[in-house]
Formats: structure tokens, sequence, C-alpha cells
């Protein structure tokens, strides 16, 4: 058929197979409402007679009014007991008629632990199904990227088992380790220069350096230029600051370093390799200058936008990319989370202010919690389906999903911003009581409040105490750290806390995080040591003095536990007496603690 045929509303389709995927697109969003009736009729049916079912007597029901009026609205913590006890070998069907097939985890914790999502394996083929629809749509605004590779700075993370030998781990390891991801049709739209031993590898440094090295040798191809978070893409940046001239060796001789000891990588490296002085010439040249700017454009001179995900808390890098890049267009192409892939961005080349998510009605069951900061206690009865959410508002997301998540809260605030036919827009307006990020790591306000709780022991023997403390994501820095202001009361003079107390307590801090947190700081690399800025006594006095000049009330004044805003922060460092830092790592191993 020819591919006019098939013309899209969303626009004229590159290929056949982008119009089949637009027009899926079409499908979905225009029955929006019916996909969704059809989507719950099928998990209630297929997993009627679960533990989870059964327990609120829905008795083989399967339409919405009956679900809505019989199933609660819950939290990991209320599925916490259920999820222990498949973890610990449970194989009886107590969410899912399907096997659980894994834990995913997420990077959202509950007790310090990453959250361990049950999945089924049939979840493979709805992830890869969202996936398929992304370069259909990009095609759409960028033509000719059949003409070229991606740079895709793409990782595996460790994994575990469970007690009951269920694999645990990241979703996006689980899915590059399938054989979706490694034997993956070529598509010439969608061609990466990393080969698969690379991105597979578990060390990130063997992985980083030859998945850049590949890079580096197909610099004129690169197209575009990418990671899953803006973090990431700046941590490759870092990376080659870190260690172009032994890459420009590898690429000057034809040999590849040895720190890369990994033999799958080594001998597909082996087939890359080749000896090119002038390559070698020009990045030693590039990366030998002080100035960085706009170095994406000059290594990868061809690159037309970083794909990389730039809403949420990862807005706070898009200054950063934009100086690296010279203002490539930053395109955010999904909303997706170990629970469940969302949607898609129908309009990637737009400002990252502007992204809107389209959530796609096949995906799971979607509800839509009212989000009022004022009534947080707002229940069930609350509930909104897909296409009945209303422009302006916002809400909180939560998901029945074919794994058997019933009406599961997933913590992320939405913001209606329009419909693709039936289907709503969303902009991710932010998650739920997360204080600090710098990459997934989520810390909230009670985990960064009894952080400095414990680590404020360190100075009883000095007969100090921590008055006020307040805290900033600082990531001017790459990679990104946790700065803690501290205003201290130290009763003694003569024995005030010495530097290495202040750097213990740094790591204290740093012990007492979450799981995610001190992997980001162990294993991938993405977070840099915790640092503590002392600051002078009644630094938070002016503070509150500065909020109240600024309308505040004095009777609600509540210290803020994480700046950011430019004149606070102006304040703060300029009252500043001394800073310190982590010393070393916090402990992490890839075993749950519990
Ligand atoms: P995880 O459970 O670790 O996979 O993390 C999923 C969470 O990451 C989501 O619930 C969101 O809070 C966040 N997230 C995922 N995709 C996006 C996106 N495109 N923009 C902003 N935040 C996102």
């Amino acid at each position: 058929m020819a591919v006019d045929a098939l013309c899209s509303p969303l626009g004229p389709p590159a290929c056949e197979k982008d119009a089949k995927a637009l027009q899926f697109i079409e499908e979905m969003t225009r029955s929006a409402d019916a996909v969704q009736a059809r989507v719950l009729a099928e998990i209630l049916s297929r997993n009627s007679e679960t533990e989870y079912l059964r327990r609120y007597n829905l008795a083989g029901a399967t339409d919405r009014e009956t679900f809505k009026s019989k199933i609660p609205m819950v939290t990991y913590e209320d599925l916490e007991p259920i999820i222990q006890r498949i973890a610990n070998g449970d194989r009886s069907p107590i969410l899912s008629a399907h096997p659980i097939s894994e834990f995913l985890t997420s990077s959202g914790t509950s007790a310090g632990e990453r959250k361990l999502m049950p999945t089924i394996r049939e979840e493979l083929d709805r992830r890869q199904l969202l996936y398929s629809l992304l370069m259909p749509v990009m095609n759409l605004y960028m033509p000719g990227l059949d003409k070229g590779k991606g740079l895709y700075f793409l990782f595996v993370k460790s994994e575990t088992k469970t007690p009951g030998g269920l694999l645990a781990r990241p979703v996006l390891t689980s899915y590059y380790k399938s054989d979706h991801f490694k034997t993956r049709a070529f598509d010439p739209y969608n061609v990466y220069t990393s080969p698969n031993e690379a991105i597979l590898c578990p060390d990130s440094f063997q992985s980083m350096y030859s998945q850049m090295l590949c890079g580096l040798y197909e610099r004129q191809q690169v197209l575009r230029l990418g990671a899953i978070f803006a973090s990431g893409l700046l941590r490759a940046i870092r990376f080659l600051q870190l260690n172009w001239r032994e890459l420009a060796h590898d690429i000057r001789t034809g040999t590849l370093n040895l720190k890369i000891s990994d033999s799958d990588i080594r001998s597909c490296m082996a087939r890359v390799l080749r000896p090119d002085m002038e390559l070698a010439d020009f990045i030693e040249s590039e990366c030998s200058k002080d100035n960085w700017e706009r170095i994406i454009t000059r290594v990868w001179p061809n690159t037309k936008y970083l794909e990389v995900i730039v809403t949420g808390a990862m807005a706070q890098y898009i200054p950063t990319l934009d100086y690296y890049s010279g203002g490539l267009p930053k395109v955010c192409t999904m909303y997706a989370s170990s629970e469940c892939y969302f949607g898609l961005n129908l309009n990637p080349m737009c400002k990252p202010s502007e992204v809107s998510y389209t959530i796609m009605p096949n995906m799971a069951y979607f509800e839509f919690l009212p989000h009022d900061p004022n009534s947080p206690s707002a229940g069930s009865d609350k509930l909104v389906d897909l296409v009945d959410v209303e422009v302006g508002k916002e809400y909180e997301l939560v998901i029945t999903t074919y794994a058997g998540l019933c009406r599961y809260r997933v913590g992320d605030i939405l913001r209606v911003t329009g419909f693709h036919n039936s289907a709503p827009q969303f902009h991710f307006v932010r998650r739920k009581n997360v204080l600090l990020s710098i990459d997934s790591d989520k810390t909230d306000e009670a985990e960064l409040q009894s952080a400095v709780e414990n680590a404020s022991k360190l100075l009883n023997t000095f007969n100090t105490t921590v008055v006020e403390y307040t805290s900033y994501a600082d990531t001017k820095t790459i990679p990104g750290h946790y700065v803690i202001y501290w205003e201290l009361l130290v009763k003694d003079p003569t024995n005030s806390p010495t530097k290495e107390v202040l750097e213990q307590c740094c790591l204290a801090m740093e012990e007492s995080l979450n799981s995610v947190y001190r992997q980001g700081r162990v294993e991938c690399n993405s977070i840099g040591a915790l640092e503590i800025r002392v600051v002078k006594n009644g630094t938070f006095e002016e503070l509150m003095d500065y909020a109240i000049s600024r309308g505040a009330s004095i009777n609600q004044y509540k210290v803020p536990r994480c700046v950011n805003f430019t004149p606070i922060m102006e304040l703060l460092d300029s009252r500043v007496l001394s800073n310190h830092f982590s010393q070393s790592l916090p402990h992490w191993t890839p075993e749950r603690r519990r």
C-alpha cells in the first residue's frame, strides 16, 4: 500500500511501518474510553480468581461501576505484605492469574529500599509496543533520521534475586536484557552506535567507555544523541572530559584500553577499532581546549537534537545541556515507570516547558485523583476516568495493571493540557513528596530529617547541636550532589566540632539515605559526595525575615527543607563559615537489607 494512502492526522508517515504505528495511535486515542473499558474488563476477567480480587467480592464482575464501588485505592505500603509473600516464593495467584515473571525495582523507595513492582512476561510486549510508536512520531518532525545513527548512552544495573528466587532489577535492565531488545529487527530509522555488548556490560566504566569510543568513531554519522535522563547525558560529557586522552590514544593506535576487560566488549570492539590519526588529533585538539561550550555539536556536528527526559526533576539540567549543546532541541519522548509504561509525547520538538504526554489507553486502566494540596486525604470516590479529566486541573495518577496492581497510586502529579482525540495530554508536574533529586534518587523530607538526626549524633561529644537545616540539589557540579546547610549551636567554643567530624557527618547522612541514593553514589557514580555547609548563627532567622518581607505569615512560617530560589541561595552562601564533603562512599550492595 502506498504510504500516502495511510496518511495520518498527525502528518505524513515516513514509511509504511510508521503509517501503521500512527494509525494505531489514532485508533487508540479516538476510542480512548472504549479501550479503557475493554482493558479493565480484560484485567478483571483474567484475574477474577486471584486472591486479591476475591478478597473484595468482585464475583466475576468486570464493569467499571462494580470495580469502583468495591476496590479500594492503595499505596505501595498497603500492598507490601502481599509483595513480600510473592518475593518469598508464594507462587499462588495472589495479584495476577499470570505468573509473576520478575520484580522491577522502582527508584521510588519504601523504608529506604527500592519498591518491588511485580510484572508478568507479556508486559514486555506492551512496553515494546510503546517504544515502537516513538520513532514514527519523531520521523514526522525530523526527516532523514534513516541517514545516520543515534548515540544513546544506555546502561544496565545490577540485579538480585528475592528469597523466593525471582529476579529483581530495574525495568530498563530487564528490557535491555530481553530478546525484545537484543534481537530487535533492523530499523534504518533507529540504529544505535552502541553495540549491545557495550550496553549490556554491568560495569558502568567499561560500558560508558566503549559506548563513547563507538560514538567518537562514528561522529559524522551521529544525528541524535541521548540518554534516558538529562543527568545521564551530562555524566557522559563529564566522562569524556575525564577520559578523552585515553579514548584518543585508542583511536590513534586502534587498540583497546586494558581497563576494558569484559570479553564480550573486547571481541565486539575488535570489529570497530582501527587506527585513525586524523580523528585522534581532532579529539585531542577539541577536548584539550579550556572552553567546553558547545562540545556536543563540535564533536558530533550533525546532531539535530538531544533525546533526554528534561521534564520533572530533570528540568534543573536544561541550562547545562544548553551550554554543552549550543541550545540543541531537547526531545522528551515518553513517560513511563516500573509499574507501567504510560504514554508518549506527540509533539516531540516542543519546548521542554510545553511537553505533554498522551497516555495510551491500551497500556493499563487509568484513573485520576483530583489533586488538592489543601485536602490531601481525598478518597477513591473522587477518582475520575481518563476521558473525564478537565483541562487545567491537576491529578494524581492511579493505575490498574495487567500484572495485578489495582487502583495503585503512582505518586505522580499531572496537569491536563489538552486532548488528542479523546485521550488527554498531561504535563508532568512533579512527583509527590520529593525534596531532593540528582539522578533517579528521590529523597523526601522524612528521609532528610532522619539523616540529619543520625549525623548530628556525632556532634554530641562536642556538645553541639544542629539548630536548623535546609538542603539544595547542586547540579552545577557533574555529577550533581546534595548540599545540606547546617546552623550549629556550639555550646563550648573551645571544643567545637573538627573538620574530620563534620566530614564524618556527611558520610553518616549518606549512610542514612535510601538505597537508590547510595547506589547512585557507589555503583553508577551518578551522584557526587554530599556536602555540609556550616552557616553563621542567625542565618535561618535572616531567612525567615526575608520570607516575611516577601509576604509570608509569621505564624505559619516553616523553615523550607529544600531551597533553590536564587536570592535565598545567595543569602545562605554568603553566610557559609566552612564546607565539608564525604570522604568515602556509603555502604551499598545489590542485596536488599531486609
Ligand atoms: P521508576 O519507577 O524508577 O521507573 O520511575 C518512574 C518515575 O519516573 C515516574 O513515576 C515519574 O515520577 C518519573 N518519570 C518517568 N518518566 C518521566 C518523564 N518523562 N518526565 C518526568 N518524570 C518522569
